[in-house]
């Protein structure tokens, strides 16, 4: 029952299935002090009547209990009967719960509830423990209650030599922090708030600091075994393309990163570098020159984007920067066109061919390199894990890996999500920038915003409208763009405006031409869905209205705020929103009103939405903490990867005597458990 509700399987995890309550039970309300203000009650009366009322899904069991103060009633909708047995009218009970209001009445719903007798035997010298468990439990009589008194139990046969200790003692004494014994005992039987605190810092403390030390054992694992291709030098095309032909002086950041790159190429092992950098912040020109130092060692390099768009624009850029020196680049895409894809390929095989820009394409089994040294991957998020692994396959030793993001991932996360990754930043965007003016404005006002957009079309510029993206049906979601687009049209007729729309359903030649002709300036408007999110840089574009505002997640309405302001005219980002949106929505629109800097807005995220949501995190079971709280405990996790990146230096196998029981610890957590099996 246990195994199938709720996971447990062993005592270990009983005893690492914590409460998520813990009540006072020398506290009773009375029925008239309730108020709504309060989450949970806790009050002693005496049952005046039981009756099953409603029918069909409406059954339930409604009790009336009454204290000296007033009334409230108690309803159950499931494992009526087996209640129904359990209680006597007439009898005094003490019954605790979450409060709810039904016809502004106070009322409990499945109530735990004990008589008065019970209530005295679990004993009043530590505070209660409440377990979340599901209906099907209590409808058995396993409530949460219950699971307490069966965690009591185990407590009075357990001993404190079976709850070993896996955090070395200096660091314990250093952070204050108790031993998992105790943690273990207050974080279900506190004393007191103190003692309760006490022990879910503690825990909090070392899920962090395992999952850290795991991360950290196996980046150090990748930098001291694999085999990766040594760059030993830095060359005479990095040099000269360095000294005369780059276009503009790097930012502190590129240099930065930069310097981080080359020294992990010259390590002689293998590069796998998470580039963060947020959308317009000279990625490209980082990746660019990371691809000389390749060339200058004798070795191919390739980057993939994840659209054909992108792909065409890195080729136009890198072919144009590198005009003046003699390097050899092709582009591969689906649409290359047989005898030149034919071309290439032997290009690539013989190594004729030093640079390759593409897509997908780059990653199909007919792609054979002479010598793969480099591959860059450009909005890493667009891609599988399994996409990236097969550029890896691409050449005998692994080839470098420089996968790039402009979805800004809050340090907290990339340490969590990505620690097993190198991780570099871009944290300065180059000079010259104006930011992006947003405003929210309701949909009363579309006749201004309609007119405001005019007078920047008359200027010359160009306009994103985009549309939410409805889960529910696709079908849906194309009607309500075709509305969008039909209304959008009606107040920019053609011959005097030209639109351009892309959508999830189109077929890609359509979408292809159709943003050709919005990047070439043939239409001034484009209406869209989110999948304009990834990369396109149209720097004449110098409004993004986004409709529906209130739908869209903060990262998203970063995203796409990141289309605009890209060139050297002040551009504008419009939220239009209905009238009224709710409270979390609100907060949102207002962030983005507020804030351009994309780690800022995704620190918010986090903290609005959780980790789940982020978008560009790899679905990764280090962030399924029981206790901790990557938004909310930042500092704590700071704090551990420290600590953890302290440890691993002086003793990066964990040999010393002292670290021994953190060792064996990690090892039966990966070998499965010590501890028998609950039927
Ligand atoms: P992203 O990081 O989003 O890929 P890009 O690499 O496309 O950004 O760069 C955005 C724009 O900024 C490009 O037009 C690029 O030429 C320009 N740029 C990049 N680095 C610098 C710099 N150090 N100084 C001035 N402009 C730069
Ligand atoms: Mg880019």
């Amino acid at each position: 029952m246990l195994k199938k509700e709720l996971q447990i399987f062993t005592f270990e995890d009983l005893l690492f299935y914590f409460p998520f309550k813990h009540i006072d039970k020398t506290q009773i309300h009375t029925i008239a002090s309730i108020s709504p203000s309060m989450e949970f009650v806790q009050i002693r009366g005496r049952i005046v009547s039981m009756d099953i009322v409603g029918e069909k899904r409406g059954r339930r069991l409604v009790v009336q209990l009454r204290d000296a103060t007033g009334i409230i009633e108690l309803t159950w909708f499931q494992g009526i009967s087996w209640v129904q047995k359990m209680l006597t009218v007439g009898t005094d009970y003490v019954v605790f719960g979450r409060l709810s209001f039904f016809l502004g009445k106070p009322q409990l719903s499945h109530p735990e509830i004990e008589t008065l007798k019970e209530s005295n035997e679990t004993g009043k010298n530590f505070l209660e423990p409440i377990y979340s468990v599901t209906e099907k439990l209590k409808a058995r009589g396993l409530n949460g209650r219950a699971l307490g008194k069966l965690m009591y139990q185990l407590f009075l046969v357990l001993e404190e030599k079976e709850i070993g200790e896996n955090i070395p003692s200096a660091i314990l004494q250093h952070e204050k922090l108790c031993s998992r014994w105790t943690a273990i005992q207050q974080i279900h039987f506190p004393k007191n708030n103190q003692q309760y605190e006490a022990a879910v810092q503690r825990l909090k403390f070392e899920e962090l600091f395992l999952s850290q030390l795991r991360l950290g054992m196996m980046r150090s694992a990748r930098h001291r075994y694999s085999r990766g291709v040594l760059f030993s030098k830095v060359g005479s095309n990095f040099n000269d393309f360095f000294s005369n032909y780059l276009p503009f002086p790097l930012t502190a950041a590129q240099k930065r990163v930069l310097k981080e790159i080359r020294k992990d190429m010259g390590s002689g092992a293998q590069m796998n570098r998470l580039l963060q950098g947020d959308v317009g912040s000279g990625k490209t020109i980082v990746a660019l020159m990371t691809m000389l130092i390749a060339l200058d060692n004798g070795f191919q390099s390739c980057i993939m984007a994840p659209t054909e768009i992108l792909a065409n624009q890195h080729y136009d850029q890198f072919s144009s920067l590198l005009a003046p020196l003699d390097i050899k680049i092709a582009l591969l895409t689906g649409s290359t066109k047989a005898a030149e894809r034919k071309s290439i390929l032997k290009g690539i095989l013989e190594g004729e061919i030093n640079i390759i820009i593409g897509t997908h394409a780059l990653i199909e089994d007919v792609v054979q390199f002479k010598n793969l040294g480099l591959a860059v991957v450009d909005e890493q998020h667009k891609f599988g894990v399994a996409q990236r692994a097969k550029l890896w396959k691409k050449s005998n030793v692994p080839p470098h890996m420089l996968v790039m993001t402009a979805t800004p991932i809050p340090r907290t996360l990339a340490m969590t999500a990505y620690g097993d990754l190198d991780y570099s930043v871009i944290d300065e965007f180059p000079p010259g920038r104006t930011p992006v003016t947003t405003v929210h404005r309701l949909d009363d006002a579309r006749p201004q915003v309609m007119d405001f957009i005019k007078s920047e079309i008359v200027k010359g510029r160009q306009v994103y409208f985009i549309f939410p993206l409805i889960e529910e049906s696709e079908k849906l979601q194309y009607e309500d763009l075709m509305r969008g687009y039909q209304n959008v049209k009606a107040w920019f007729p053609e011959p005097q405006y030209w639109i351009s729309m892309v959508h999830g359903r189109m077929p890609s030649d359509q979408k292809e031409i159709n943003m050709q002709r919005f990047v070439k300036g043939d239409t001034q408007i484009m209406v869209s869905t989110t999948v304009i999110e990834v990369g396109v840089n149209v720097p004449n574009a110098s409004v993004m209205v986004i409709e529906s505002a209130e739908k869209f997640g903060l990262s998203q309405l970063h995203q796409l705020r990141g289309r605009v302001g890209r060139g050297s005219e002040k551009s504008y980002c419009i939220l239009l929103t209905g009238n009224s949106i709710g409270k979390d929505a609100k907060e949102r629109v207002s962030i983005m009103c507020k804030s351009t800097d994309g780690f800022k807005i995704a620190e918010k995220d986090l903290e609005l939405r959780g980790p789940g949501d982020i978008q560009g995190t790899r679905q990764s079971g280090a962030l399924n903490f029981k206790l901790a709280d990557i938004a909310q405990d930042r500092e704590i996790l700071e704090r551990a990867r420290q600590i953890a990146e302290r440890l691993l230096k002086s003793d990066p196998d964990l040999i010393k005597t002292e670290h021994s029981p953190l060792k064996q610890y990690l090892q039966s957590q990966n070998s499965g458990t010590v501890w028998g099996k609950i039927s």
